[in-house]
């Protein structure tokens, strides 16, 4: 039978007590490598119940320890990076490259917190009134929560937990229960790294341990990333019941080809964007506006490049696409190759039809090409690899139609134009804008998130941000008799 996961709560491995319980699968052989149990709720209320118990005595630790468990945590990281990759990979099928950049990603938000000292300190101004100062500290919420998504393993849990912690608040992580288990090994070494037992626990579950977990009483803030209509409803009831919430969404990510582009590195740019991590990023492409005469040449050279695409087993050097995260969503992402087809688009590349491992959860890349504003694959996110391909006769429509998009996670421009560059800049609805840069991806000491429908609150995800959303300000006004 496969090993059934355990919550880590306190100071222990606790057992569930789920009525259902989930395969966790190797995507890439199909394989059943664990367990999770899906719905013991009542494990929402055991740790916050000692995460409520462990944060008096951790917000009173001294700052500077802190910071020194995200020092330790910092070199953990790196000695295990290979290691962790490769958990990365195992259980959610993206290339050990990627798996290995992802956790780099992670580590740098551990250095974000281990600069927590600066970034935590407060502001005074003296004599306000004659003999009264005022002063601002900030000061940890107490119970904080995390809900995650598969994608990420690594990287989207680091974006929570360390600056959190650091700020001096006790941690509830509900990892997606489709990759659970390289947030097990992340909290393996920050015990190691010497946090106390209770700051950080790790429920595991489903749906309704999320809503357990929106609605307890005793936790301050939800940090939430996922697919946009469990965003929605993780800000409304979180909100709802009183608490801060920043809940990141889905995505449809729109990359404008500019004439003047190099076209060869647009080429590789895109590739890796769309197919790079079977297209299951929030940030990887999913609809091209050529402008102007580019289209042809454009569509050809990406024709090209899919068709040789070498999709299999992410722990080959030589593979460039690992499978999708499930049967179900490998199925869901075919049915919409099929509309795409109904809808009246022209389909270049068949990931149907690309060579594959007779195992796991694979599918080719697919290019779509004369796709329009209103069809499905141009609106709704696919989350798989497929590139639709739209023509546009200047940059002003083009950026336009990518505003018409109900989401604003990231955006892109090719092009060698200053003032392309610029234009796109100044007027496209997106949180994360590339010029030249296929995944504008997060960097630690930045905040993190899109517009729109990819977003739902006020602070964004790392960065300062990340300090303001974690730590409540208080103002002290004092005279002195
Ligand atoms: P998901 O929304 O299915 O799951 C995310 C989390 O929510 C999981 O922990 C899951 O257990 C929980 N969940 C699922 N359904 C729920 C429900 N009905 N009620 C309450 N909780 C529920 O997302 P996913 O498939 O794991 O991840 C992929 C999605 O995440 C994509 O839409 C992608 O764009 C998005 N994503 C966004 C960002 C970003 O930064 N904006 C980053 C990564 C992923």
């Amino acid at each position: 039978m496969a090993k059934r996961l355990q919550h880590v709560i306190g100071d222990s491995r606790v057992n569930a007590q789920a009525t259902r319980w989930d395969p966790v699968y190797n995507p890439t052989t199909g394989e059943i490598i664990g367990e999770v149990p899906i719905d013991d709720n009542n494990a929402v209320d055991h740790a916050v119940e000692v995460a409520r118990g462990a944060f008096s005595s951790w917000a009173q630790t001294p700052i500077l320890e802190r910071a020194r468990v995200m020092f330790r945590y910092r070199d953990l990281l790196e000695a295990h990076h290979k290691d962790l990759a490769e958990v990365v990979t195992r259980e959610h099928g993206k290339v050990l490259s990627d798996a290995y950049n992802e956790v780099g990603r992670g580590i740098e938000v551990v250095e974000l917190a281990a600069g927590a000292p600066n970034l935590l300190k407060g502001e005074v101004l003296q004599g306000v009134a004659h003999g009264v100062d005022t002063m601002m500290f900030r000061v940890p919420l107490g119970v904080v929560a995390g809900i995650t998504p598969f994608n990420f393993p690594a990287m989207i849990p680091l974006w929570m937990v360390p600056p959190a912690i650091v700020s001096g608040n006790t941690f509830v992580l509900k990892p997606s229960e489709r990759t659970p288990m390289t947030s097990l090994r992340l909290m393996e070494l920050l015990k190691e790294a010497g946090l106390p037992d209770g700051v950080l626990n790790i429920v595991h579950g489903g749906r309704t341990v999320v809503d357990r977990i929106l609605n307890h009483p005793a936790i301050r803030a939800v940090s939430f990333v996922g697919s946009q209509p469990v965003a929605e409803h993780v800000y409304r009831t979180a909100a709802a019941a009183g608490k801060r919430v920043q809940a990141l969404g889905g995505a449809k990510n729109f990359h404008i080809v500019m004439p003047d582009t190099d076209l060869g590195k647009t080429v590789e740019a895109l590739t890796s964007s769309a197919y790079g991590s079977a297209g299951e990023r929030c940030l990887a492409g999913s609809v091209v506006i050529g402008v102007g005469g580019v289209a042809d040449e454009l569509v050809e050279a990406m024709r090209d490049r899919a068709l040789h695409l070498v999709v299999g087993d992410g722990t080959d050097p030589a593979t460039e696409m690992g499978p999708l995260i499930r049967d179900t969503h490998r199925d869901r992402v075919a049915g919409y190759i099929a509309r795409g087809l109904e809808e009246g688009a022209k389909l270049v590349v068949d990931g149907r039809a690309h060579p594959i491992p007779s195992q796991g959860f694979f599918l080719g890349p697919t290019l779509f090409d004369h796709v329009t504003d209103e069809m499905s694959i141009a609106r709704e996110e696919i989350f798989g690899p497929v590139l639709s391909i739209m023509r546009q006769p200047d940059l002003v429509q083009a950026v336009a139609v990518a505003n018409r998009s109900d989401f604003g996670n990231t955006a892109t421009i090719y092009t060698r134009s200053g003032a392309s560059a610029q234009y796109f800049r100044d007027h496209i609805q997106a949180g994360m804008v590339g010029v030249n840069i296929g995944v504008p991806a997060p960097v630690a000491w930045f905040p993190f998130s899109g517009w729109k429908h990819s977003f739902y609150g006020d602070l964004h995800a790392t960065g300062t941000d990340a300090f303001l959303f974690y730590t409540e300000r208080r103002v002290m006004t004092s005279r002195w008799w």
